[in-house]
This record gives structure tokens, sequence and C-alpha cells, in this order.
């Protein structure tokens, strides 16, 4: 951990609360732990995969956990751990239990599972609560095609391992695209039925590593619900952040959920911020600007310091995205960057 060089006496108070100018308040912070993936899925790497950052530049646990201890002091609630490949990253178990000291009131991870059997336990063992895997194909050659990695047994297999040792929820991610995937939305929510495991569909946004991104290849939330409640009816629940939630009428296990990121933005209430491998951090996922908060860990920056930039950038947030729209400009970098 870097040493704290500047005098506490001279500090600006640091009253708790991220709002912005909107008044929407921070309290979901999504770390992306490395940039490297094992798979190179279509929607956010192109097949040659990108330019890994050295080690030196990304964030150490001890960098994470410090600034992880900064934003849970600002009224910071929920942790996702995410990539790139979660677990990819050598130890992630190790990183997860200095969170879980700090204390984090809710640490949940997003993986594509194919390290899962592997970690599943180890992961629990450290305080890991909840899990979020992404699977985009029941149909092994089209998983394949999808990730450019045969992997669906393994991905199956971590999932049955995740529910073993006692994660819960899982949580299924499914980015639905059209002429790819759009065929299964009924082989999904069966898979639901059949495991409780919930269902979440994203809607395809334009982050994708091949630039194949159109608005017509987006399969909208409307379009979700009303295939899969023709089959199986739903029951509209709560709204509880940006995932609109369905349950099965017939009381099945299971729920589905769409991320209508596109066709209805939940800009107006986003309470996310995410935080780079390299340390920067954003206000947004297609946000244009960064705060270099490694540059302040590195060169001996105070808690409060830092604090006052996470502040600076929560309050800075813009009203929202224009996925769509002529003026959306397109983030440089993909989903596996930022941390999705
Ligand atoms: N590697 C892990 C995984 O795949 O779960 C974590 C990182 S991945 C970037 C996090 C989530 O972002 C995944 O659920 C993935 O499907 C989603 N994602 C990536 N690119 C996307 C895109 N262009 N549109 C919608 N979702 C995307
Ligand atoms: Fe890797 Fe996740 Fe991106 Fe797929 S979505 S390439 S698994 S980081």
């Amino acid at each position: 951990m870097q040493a704290e060089t500047e005098d506490p006496s001279t500090e600006p108070e640091v009253t708790p609360g991220l709002v912005d100018k909107y008044g929407r308040v921070a309290t979901d912070l999504r770390i992306s732990v490395t940039d490297r993936c094992n798979f190179r899925c279509t929607y956010c790497m192109p097949a040659e995969g990108i330019a890994w950052k050295p080690h030196d530049e990304i964030l150490s646990f001890e960098e994470i956990t410090r600034l992880v201890k900064i934003f849970v002091e600002l009224g910071v609630k929920k942790v996702r751990v995410t990539g790139g490949e979660p677990l990819v990253r050598r130890d992630i178990e190790s990183l997860v239990a200095m969170l879980t000291e700090i204390p984090v009131p809710e640490l949940a991870m997003t993986t594509n599972a194919s390290k899962l059997r592997q970690k599943a336990g180890a992961l629990a063992d450290a305080g890991l609560q909840r899990i979020n895997v992404s699977l985009d194909s029941l149909r092994r050659e089209r998983f394949e095609v999808i990730a450019r990695f045969d992997g669906l047994d393994r991905v199956l297999d971590g999932l049955d391992a995740a529910s073993e040792v006692g994660l819960d929820p899982i949580k299924v991610n499914c980015v639905v695209m059209r002429g790819v995937n759009d065929d299964e939305l009924i082989d999904f929510a069966e898979f639901s039925r059949k495991t409780g495991f919930h269902i979440r569909f994203i809607e395809f946004m334009p982050l994708d590593g091949d630039s194949a991104w159109k608005k017509s290849n987006v399969v909208s939330l409307d379009e979700i619900v009303e295939t899969i409640s023709a089959r199986y009816p739903l029951v509209e629940g709560d709204r509880r952040g940006p995932a609109a939630e369905y349950a099965f009428a017939d009381q099945a296990p299971g729920s589905v959920g769409v991320i209508a990121s596109v066709t209805r933005p939940f800009c107006e209430s986003c309470n996310r911020v995410r935080l780079t491998a390299e340390g920067q951090m954003l206000a947004c996922l297609f946000a244009l600007e960064d705060t270099d908060l490694r540059s302040l860990l590195r060169s001996g920056a105070s808690d409060s310091t830092i604090a006052e930039a996470i502040r600076g950038t929560v309050a800075a947030k813009w009203a929202g995205h224009a996925i769509g729209n002529k003026e959306f400009t397109r983030p440089t970098r993909s989903m596996s960057m930022i941390g999705g």
C-alpha cells in the first residue's frame, strides 16, 4: 500500500454520499480486475484479442482494496468484481477475502464461469455472496461461435458448482442478438424454470469488439417479454435496479429479467460507477472522460484527496447516454476493459 504523504490537518472534511447534479446517488461500484480473458465473445472483443496491459499498469489487490474502502466510506453499498474475466486473475479469491474484510455490504462477481468449478468453493469461503454467469447459447456449437471458445459444458458445470457451494442468487446473463441467438428465448426460460437460476437478458449494446452493432440487431425488452409470455405467462415484479423483472405466473422456480439499456435506458435512476483494471474511474459505461485514480494512489495522495476526486467524478456525471441517436459517440474501450 502507498504511504500517505499529505498533512491530514489541511485536508477537506469528507461527508458521505456520492450525489451527482441530477440528484442520483452512486451506490454500486463495478471493478474490472483484469483486462484479460480466455474467451473472445464477438460482441465484446475482436477475434485476435486486444493488447493486454502490462501487469504494473493494473491495480494491485492492495490498491483495489484501498479504493473500495474509500468508496464504501462514501456510501457505496454494492461492489461487483468483473473484467475481462475475473477468474483468470491469479488468486482472485484473496481479493474477495480482502474486500469481505472491509466489509463491503454486498459483494458479487460476473464471470464467464469457464473456471468456476475450480474456484467456486474458494470464492464462497472468501465471502463472495452472489454470482452472475454469462451464457449466450445453450447449444454447444453456437456457444463456440459466439464465445470463440468451446466451453458450454464447462460453463454449465461451473453453474452447478456455484449452486453446490451455496452462492445465491445465481443469475445468468444472456446478450440477445437478432439472427444469432434470439431463437433461444424459450430455451433459456425453460432452463430457468428447471434450474431456478435467474435469467437476465441484456440488450446488445454498441461496445462490441467487431463493431457489428446495429440498432436493428437489438432484440428489445418488449419483444423478449412477449415471446416468452406467449409460452410461459410472466408477471411483472417491482423494478429494482436496471433490470425489469418478471416471475413465472405458474410460480415455477427461476425468473426472467431484461436489462434494456438501449430501448428503455435507466440513466435517470442510474446508481453505478466503474473502475477499470488500470484504475480509471468512469461515471457511466459510455463515459468519454475518466478520472485517473491510479496516479493519485501511486503519487501518495491521501484518502480524502482520493475521495474528493471520486466525488468530483460523480458530481460531473452526465444525464445519460444517447445510444441509437446520431449524437451518440461509441466509447473507445470495450466492455472487457471497462468492466461489465
Ligand atoms: N468475463 C466476464 C463475463 O463475461 O461475464 C465479465 C466481464 S463481461 C465484459 C460482463 C458482461 O458484459 C457480460 O455479461 C457480457 O455479456 C456483457 N457484455 C459485454 N459486451 C456487451 C455488449 N456489447 N452488449 C451487451 N452486453 C455486453
Ligand atoms: Fe471475455 Fe466476458 Fe468479454 Fe466474453 S464478455 S470476451 S467472457 S470479458
